[in-house]
């Protein structure tokens, strides 16, 4: 088997780096260890930033999201029992996020590529990466027992935290950087109505709470967690129930509870490996960097990079020219740690953290009425949030 540039994992960065090559006209092939099904079952991110619309107006893959997706121009910060208001759409220019599930997103590129016909190899096992620093790079790995290899150009490594691509990078070209949070998320899922129309980012003195929506008839909530929680000890109405006590009076009111339909926890990280390029192999979204999603990062970022790296990639086909390819770690990677600044300070900002204690409450309480009083501070969250530009 033979193509252009081979891609590792079809999540959402490996399908959008998919669809912008083929858009380019760039030949490539999805090489995927899970099922289809199991991908699309994944429950994660909901915040599209603008620029992340914009990449997939690109491909022809948005009709659904923006027939669907709900538009926000505003989040609440909600502490000291109330609830403010930070005015996006105002302080940006117009800018604004759609709340629109991972899973859509997913479903819409996966059905677009099938259209294409376009080759995705679902349940490819053991995935190994060969000669990305000569010339002629090869991905094996094993589909229904039998061993294929996969000839390429290039290889794109869009396969998340756990994948093959940054460790199949040799020991001491890499370096990392990582903090791990001392507390993680539970989230639940359930068919019921958001509380508020928008977002609602709650500091509480029992922990941080987020409540969030896929649509308007279904919720995504979260409260923070102890990191050796286990999701068993959280009884549905154990939930509900945490969750009220964390949000203002107003909030806990309009609150509609019902069953969960997925609860899990997730542990938070910051975290960035760096380069993001080894000769032909190129590292893009989780595979490359995590994020604590309470700045709804995490897919935005994956979208970015693949977009930085199709131009490069369409570059060095249509124009002859390595120079996108050349800066393309450096390009990414700048606006990477500024997302990962931004993750980390809302992050900060939001949690209880057990070892900052009274001082640490205190200083975060300042922060959060600075925040709401002063238009330069909120306009400076707000141009994070709504994501920063791509700069070329
Ligand atoms: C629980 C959770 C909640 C999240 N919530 C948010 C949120 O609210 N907002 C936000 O912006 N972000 C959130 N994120 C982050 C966001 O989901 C990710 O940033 C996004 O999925 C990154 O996309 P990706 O395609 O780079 O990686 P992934 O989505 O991880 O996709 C990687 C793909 O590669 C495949 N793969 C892995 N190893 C191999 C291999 N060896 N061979 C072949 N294929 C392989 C995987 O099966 C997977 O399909 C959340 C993440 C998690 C885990």
């Amino acid at each position: 088997m033979r193509t252009q540039v081979a891609i590792i994992g079809a999540g959402p960065s490996g399908l959008l780096l998919g669809a912008l090559l083929h858009k380019a006209g760039i030949a490539n092939v999805i090489v995927e260890q899970r099922s289809a099904e199991y991908v699309l079952g994944r429950i994660r991110a909901g915040v599209l930033e603008q620029g992340t619309v914009g990449l997939l107006d690109q491909v022809g893959v948005s009709t659904r999201l923006h027939r669907e997706g709900l538009v926000h121009g505003g989040v609440e910060l909600c502490f000291g029992g109330a609830r403010h208001r930070i005015d996006l759409h105002a302080l940006t220019g117009g800018k604004t996020v759609t709340v629109y599930g991972q899973t859509e997103v997913t479903r819409d590129l996966m059905e677009a590529r099938a259209a294409t016909g376009l080759a995705t190899i679902y349940e490819a096992e053991g995935a190994s990466l060969h000669d990305f620093d000569g010339s002629h790079p090869q991905v094996r790995f094993n589909k229904d027992g039998v061993t294929q290899t996969l000839d390429c150009e290039f290889i794109a490594g869009c396969d998340g935290y756990h994948g093959v691509s940054r460790q199949s990078v040799p020991a001491g070209a890499l370096q990392t950087f990582e903090r791990i949070y001392p507390f993680g998320w539970l989230g639940v899922l359930s068919e019921t109505p958001p509380v508020s129309h928008e977002l609602i980012y709650s500091n509480h003195e029992r922990g941080f709470a987020l409540c969030s929506m896929r649509s308007m008839t279904r919720s995504r909530h979260y409260v923070q967690c102890a990191l050796d929680d286990k999701v068993e000890r959280w009884s549905d109405d154990t939930f509900w129930d945490e969750l009220r006590r964390r949000l203002d009076p107003v909030a806990a009111e309009a609150l509609v509870t019902g069953p969960s339909i997925e609860k899990s926890i997730a542990p938070l990280r910051s975290f960035v490996a760096e380069p993001l390029r080894f000769g032909r192999l190129f590292l893009a979204g989780d595979a490359a960097h995590i994020v604590p999603p309470t700045g709804a990062k995490g897919l935005n970022l994956a979208a970015a990079d693949v977009g930085y790296l199709a131009r490069a990639l369409a570059e060095h086909y249509a124009e002859k020219s390595d120079a996108g390819i050349d800066h393309y770690s450096q390009r990414a990677l700048r606006r990477i740690w500024r997302a990962e600044r931004f993750s980390w300070w809302l992050t900060s900002l939001m949690h209880k953290f057990p070892e900052t204690g009274a001082f640490g409450q205190r200083m975060q309480a300042a922060e959060l009425d600075y925040l709401v009083h002063s238009t330069a501070a909120a306009t400076a969250m707000a141009e994070n949030y709504v994501g920063l530009p791509m700069e070329w």
